[in-house]
């Protein structure tokens, strides 16, 4: 057979995310491998961000309704109409951001719109500016499209909040003068907001780049506070150097799904169109329907959602603070609680994570794992892990249960489980 090696794109992908082996073989994902660990150990899974829950009925039922329509072939490139109306509409309801359908491109999730725009919009040997810990599919496609990618931490303060290093922000755009500058608020995994001060500073130094704003918000229901969600489409000055990504996963329980959109000015929704028709061309179409029909209705069901995750997060996250010595945050928004085990451990997450899931039964993710080694970031979370309160309720509940009995078994034995080396 000719050499798999020959052409690298697909190797360097892979390891722009870390899933290259020693041997030169490429792992799963951290949140396929955390999924395969629980279910080998029969561990309670609070790893991977796949809700627990149901989507809405009236979701399900206004799909297979677009089903029997016969909404059963390709939908149209940049999306069925109805969808992007929706959209449209959606974004002015919720967030005041006035959008054109023009605007609205359907993307198979989020995932495919970030690396559709990404590809479209940065120039070959250009960089992106990323903030750190992130999502595993932005150094990958940055890699996909030639670029460099830059980050700058979101640091812990260590009562669990966080808040990015703006003094670095400022100082890598300057060095490296980005042509996209990457913002995801509320932030997968710490759950910070970026306020609107923090998005008008982005909006400033992205001016002076003159950058694109890519701006992920596949989170934006999911606030847990007192504070609001803005868009940094909403809060920049220049809004049309903004690109905003979203999805319904998240929102509607309904991740496997991939119902998601971009938003741009028209041309540069084209642009981002030119790459996504060969990607997939088009997907989902009965369920851009049930979408179309969702995000329209005055259904209560996001709210419920809302209240149902805060609900979890009471849980879990006291339970998680019942671990002497760690410390837990408090979730702002989406679906994780962070948790940092440095004052009762040497070992580091991967480690930790792993005796945690043999010992205690208790599966996460490990936050180095959405840094690169060797950045600031890495080092802050270096024992740190990431806990999902979007499981069931019943999974919740065993998992409270866990950290209980963790936190009391470590109360009787301090050197237990040999945490500290
Ligand atoms: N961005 C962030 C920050 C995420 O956590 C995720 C995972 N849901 C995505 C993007 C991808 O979203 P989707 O499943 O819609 O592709
Ligand atoms: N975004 C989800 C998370 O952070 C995972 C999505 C995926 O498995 N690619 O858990």
């Amino acid at each position: 057979m000719p050499d798999i090696r020959r052409a690298g794109l697909w190797h360097a992908m892979a390891e722009s995310a870390g899933l290259t082996n020693p041997d030169g073989t490429i792992g799963e994902t951290i949140y396929g491998q955390m999924t395969e660990l629980a279910a080998q150990l029969g561990a309670v899974n609070l790893g991977q961000g796949a809700p627990g829950t149901e989507p809405p009925s009236e979701l399900i039922d206004a799909s297979t309704e677009a089903m029997r329509a016969g909404f059963n072939q390709y939908a149209p490139g940049q999306g069925f109409p109805q969808l992007l109306e929706a959209v449209a509409q959606q974004r002015e309801r919720d967030f005041g951001q006035r959008v054109d359908p023009a605007e609205v491109l359907y993307t198979a999730g989020a995932t495919e719109g970030l690396t559709a725009a990404i590809l479209a919009l940065l120039p070959r040997g250009r960089s992106l500016v990323a903030f750190e810990p992130f999502y595993d599919s932005y150094p990958a496609a940055v890699t996909a499209a030639g670029g460099s990618l830059h980050t700058v931490p979101i640091l812990p303060d260590g009562y669990g909040g966080f808040t990015p290093d703006w003094d670095l922000f400022d100082r890598v755009v300057g060095e490296v003068d980005p042509a996209i500058i990457l913002v995801n608020t509320p932030h997968n995994p710490t759950g910070c907001i970026f306020s609107a001060d923090d998005l008008a500073h982005i909006g400033r130094a992205a001016e002076a780049a003159d950058a694109w704003v890519l701006s992920d918000e596949v989170y934006e229901q999911l606030v847990l506070t007192e504070q609001a969600h803005i868009p940094p489409a909403v809060a920049i000055e220049d809004a049309a150097r903004v690109v905003t990504v979203s999805s319904a996963g998240k929102s509607w329980n309904a991740t496997g799904w991939k119902i998601g959109w971009v938003i741009a000015p028209p041309e540069v929704r084209e642009a981002i169109q030119a790459v996504k028709q060969f990607l997939t061309f088009t997907a989902g179409g009965p369920m851009q329907i049930g979408m179309a029909t969702m995000l329209t209705s005055d259904s209560r069901f996001v709210e419920e959602n809302r209240a149902s995750l805060a609900a979890r997060a009471e849980v879990l996250v006291p339970a998680c603070r019942t671990v002497p010595g760690a410390i837990v945050s408090t979730p702002q928004a989406g679906y994780f609680t962070v948790m940092d085990f440095s004052a009762l451990t040497d070992l580091d997450a991967f480690a930790l994570n792993d005796l945690l899931a043999r010992e205690f039964s208790l599966v996460g993710i490990p936050v180095p794992a959405l840094c690169r080694p060797g950045s600031p970031a890495y080092s802050a979370y270096r024992s740190s892990i990431r806990y999902s309160f979007c499981k069931s309720v019943a999974d919740v509940d065993k998992g409270a249960q866990q950290f209980i009995a963790l936190g009391s078994h470590l109360r009787q034995y301090p050197e237990a489980l040999k945490l500290r080396s």
